[in-house]
């Protein structure tokens, strides 16, 4: 298995995620800005969209701590092996999906 690449892969995926993150964090700021000095949303709008960006970020945010443990898996040798049957994962499943610890046999 070519680690380095997965390697590449996660670092990439945490890069931008957190780019996302500080985009998202951006864009809250907008809008409270708006609500300020425009009032152009309604309390609801606003609310409803703070509450879709809160659920995002909730999301990146569990996504970024999976990746940030793959590649402690890297580190120690760990990577690539299911953690229910200890057998190595297919590297298609782990390209799809790096920070996945289960192998498509025990995840059914
Ligand atoms: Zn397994």
């Amino acid at each position: 298995m070519n680690f380095d690449h997965f390697r590449e892969i996660i670092e990439k995926k945490i890069t931008s995620l957190e780019a996302q993150s500080v985009q998202g964090e951006q864009a809250r700021a907008v809008v409270a800005l708006d609500q300020q000095s425009v009032g152009r949303l309604s309390r609801q709008d606003a609310l409803q969209q703070q509450a879709m960006a809160k659920a995002q970020e909730q999301m990146r945010q569990r996504e970024l701590s999976q990746l940030k443990q793959a590649l402690e898996r890297l580190d120690d040798g760990s990577f690539g092996l299911c953690k229910e049957c200890e057998e190595e994962i297919a590297e298609k499943r782990l390209e799809i999906n790096p920070a996945t610890q289960i192998c498509v046999q025990c995840c059914h």
